[in-house]
């Protein structure tokens, strides 16, 4: 017998326009592309992390409309570490406003690495919500009278974003309390500038619990995609914050969200973005898409070395840069109409991405490549 839940009709078309079949093939190639580059290596500053296989790989598009495209292990769940901070910076904003957090926490990029020790600004502040340092601080903000008030907001905002309940890896939390000495040192150095009270183990709790919060490829790229659709959820409708912050999550992502990688990223791929240490990355094309790709394989700055590549070559191939003025046509993507040059089957200097673009269904090609349209419930 069938439960209410399976009756629940969440897809409501596969894959059936030529655009779906054509935007499959492109991701079906990038993976294709990518999936033998084994440069960089795997976090195993904690023994879970560790266990990632290396070979995983996922990549998922979902359109500010609510197409999601995804293939390989877009499904399969990680932490979702870093990526979690500029989220928890906006949930602060949400509940002291720009000033107070600016009193906390800066927007300047440091060009150094996320997990640096000494550096605060003249004023003591650590220099943005990116960094630990500056997501401690800014995990510090969110209100609450006591830690599981302030776990069940987070949470509960997280949930708004995946449009379905969230949780927290109790093994990565455990792990991440046991062995964050340098975060422990980070916040009690904080506390000594007076940027943070005096509940530093409280406060480090839920800095490990929303780095330990289990998400998939799909979550991550649905995350991205209610940030690109003015905040709200594309599959739901439901708002996950306030589209006053919008414009404050997207300028440090963009200017901080790759760490030391940042000025590079700004300029090769033009896009807000946030990567974390389990392998995953997102990237936000503004009132268009949102991108995700996990690979757990890090470069030495703690960023995926595939998931780098995709969203270069995504930026690239489909024209995503957000300051490149040649672009006539930058909404291309979701349209049918006008398919960017990934996309385009005549495009001779694309010749592999030409061949991946003609082939006639990518889910027959490699059996992982799916693509959804889901009702805005
Ligand atoms: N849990 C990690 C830390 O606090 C998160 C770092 C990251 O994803 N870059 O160091």
């Amino acid at each position: 017998m069938r439960t209410h839940e399976q009756e629940t009709p969440q897809i409501i078309s596969v894959a059936t326009s030529t655009t779906h079949f054509r935007v499959l093939a492109a991701l079906n190639e990038l993976h294709l592309r990518y999936r033998d580059l084994r440069d960089g290596d795997i976090a195993t500053y904690i023994p879970e992390l560790a266990k990632a296989n290396p070979d995983w790989f996922g990549i998922c598009v979902v359109t500010a409309d609510g197409q999601v495209y995804e293939i390989g292990d877009a499904e399969r769940q990680f932490t979702i570490q870093s990526v979690s901070k500029p989220f928890i910076y906006g949930l602060a904003l949400e509940d002291h406003g720009r000033d107070a957090v600016l009193e906390r926490v800066g927007v300047e990029p440091t060009g150094d690495a996320f997990n640096s020790i000494i550096k605060l600004d003249a004023t003591n502040r650590p220099h943005n919500p990116c960094v630990n340092a500056g997501a401690i601080a800014t995990t510090s903000l969110i209100k609450g009278d006591d830690p599981t008030t302030r776990l069940n907001r987070i949470l509960d905002m997280f949930g708004r974003y995946f449009g379905r309940q969230v949780q927290v890896d109790m093994s990565v939390f455990m792990s991440e309390r046991t062995t964050g000495n340098r975060n422990r040192a980070i916040a009690y150095l904080m506390l000594n500038f007076g940027m943070i009270g005096s509940n530093v183990d409280q406060i480090l709790d839920l800095y490990f619990q929303q780095c330990s919060i289990l998400g998939n490829c799909r979550d991550l790229a649905m995350m991205a995609a209610t940030l690109a659709n003015n905040g709200v959820n594309p599959i739901t409708g439901v708002r996950a914050v306030d589209a006053a912050y919008l414009r404050d999550i997207l300028t440090v992502m963009y200017t901080c969200g790759m760490y030391d990688y940042a000025g590079q990223w700004g300029y090769s791929v033009g896009l807000p973005a946030k990567s974390g240490v389990s392998g995953s990355i997102i990237a936000v094309v503004p009132n268009q898409l949102g991108i995700a790709v996990y690979s757990p394989r890090l470069d030495e700055r703690g960023n995926t070395v595939r998931g780098i590549r995709v969203c270069q070559d995504l930026s690239s191939e489909f024209g995503m840069h957000m300051f490149d003025a040649t672009l006539t046509s930058p909404g291309a993507w979701a349209s049918s109409d006008a398919p960017p040059t990934m996309l385009d089957a005549d495009a001779s200097a694309k010749g592999q991405l030409a061949a991946g673009a003609q082939m006639s269904n990518p889910t027959e090609a490699n059996g992982h490549a799916r693509s959804t349209s889901e009702a805005t419930a």
